[in-house]
């Protein structure tokens, strides 16, 4: 499987050949080819022990590659110092490892200070991360950790690696001790965050609907520390390259591609001959089909209405969901 992007597009992590066999023999990663674009957001995904969180901590030189190469915005890792670099590197863990004896406030705060930004800079900046993180300062930031729930903890977490404006960010199960409910409202919140700030962000997860939710694209990781196949939520789904992914992927992969289709507006019906009645309510053009799905069953209607600002474009029945699945799997072969 070929790792690399397509020409043109700026490559923000670069993995090259990177391999890494521990002391005792064991491969944990196995000449793994991997690029990630600039801002994007890239969810490293597979079973237990197969990789992934080695691979993510010799991105910031937690742990030293056997063979091959790590560059970052084109610079070799292995020639920054690894205290300076992972300074540069937002670092995020299930277990958070906030300081409990210190406020919310001084754990956001301890980064840019350790930059040598003055207290009331820092200050302000974490006071600034602590909103966009949901978190409202005026409540939160004289809190110790322990005053705070696991999922506050987490936004915590994300808001002290982000304090630094790293251009990277790696984070290792941020959301695995959540509830449920929990988890995806963090999910929702952290890609808003993202997508903002245009952070590059490598996410480890054993959770593919965690990965493909996420994800720009997906590496599905095998035993050994093999890539199995690196791509975009739909095509992993849709597509997957051999038994192994789709297997990981499992027999549900055809809803979770729902999620991750867009409308296409060829598959609507005309409005014309529809009776008012029979649409349930409208969406946006924009939508997922698991968004219209979601719609249709909600009103228990046979169709839903679409529009694209104030102007209806049409209907979308469960016989065009059916009929956009398919073309997009389609699509997929033919690219
Ligand atoms: P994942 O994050 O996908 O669960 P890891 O990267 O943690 O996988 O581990 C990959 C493999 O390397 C596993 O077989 C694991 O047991 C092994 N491993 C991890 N850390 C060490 C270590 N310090 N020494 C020896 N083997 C290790």
């Amino acid at each position: 499987m070929d790792g690399t992007g397509s020409a043109g597009e700026a490559s923000m992590i670069r993995l090259s050949g990177v391999g890494k066999t521990y002391d005792d023999g064991t491969v944990a990663v196995h000449a793994l080819d991997l690029e990630v674009r600039r801002g994007e957001l890239v969810c490293l995904v597979g079973p237990s022990g197969c990789g992934k969180s080695t691979t993510l901590k010799m991105i910031n030189r937690l742990i030293e590659p056997t063979t091959g190469t790590i560059e970052i915005d084109g610079r070799d890792v292995t020639r920054q110092d690894p205290v300076q670099l992972r300074r540069s590197i937002g670092y995020v863990i299930q277990q958070v490892g906030l300081f409990p004896h210190q406020r919310i406030i001084a754990n956001v705060m301890t980064v840019p200070l350790l930059y040598g930004e003055s207290k009331a800079t820092a200050r302000a900046r974490a006071t600034e991360l602590l909103e966009l993180v949901g978190l409202d300062p005026a409540r939160y930031a004289e809190r110790y950790p322990s005053q705070l729930s696991g999922g506050q903890q987490q936004r915590v977490g994300v808001a002290r690696a982000l304090a630094a404006k790293p251009p990277v960010l790696l984070m290792d199960e941020p959301f695995g001790a959540v509830d449920p409910l929990v988890r995806l409202r963090l999910q929702d919140e952290f890609l808003r965050l993202q997508r903002d700030l245009g952070v590059t962000v490598v996410f480890v997860t054993h959770d593919i609907d965690e990965a493909v939710r996420l994800g720009d694209r997906v590496a599905v990781f095998a035993t050994g520390g093999r890539l199995a196949q690196y791509d975009t939520p739909a095509r992993i789904l849709g597509r997957p390259a051999d038994d192994f992914v789709a297997d990981f992927v499992g027999s549900t992969s055809g809803l979770r591609r729902l999620d991750v289709t867009p409308l296409d507006p060829a598959h609507l019906e005309p409005l014309e001959g529809v009776r008012a009645g029979d649409i349930g309510a409208a969406i946006d053009v924009d939508s997922t089909l698991g968004h219209a799905m979601a719609v249709l069953l909600r009103d228990d209607a046979g169709m839903v209405g679409v529009r694209d600002g104030a102007r209806f474009v049409g209907v979308l029945t469960p016989n065009g969901i059916h009929r956009a699945l398919r073309a997009a799997l389609a699509e997929m072969a033919d690219a």
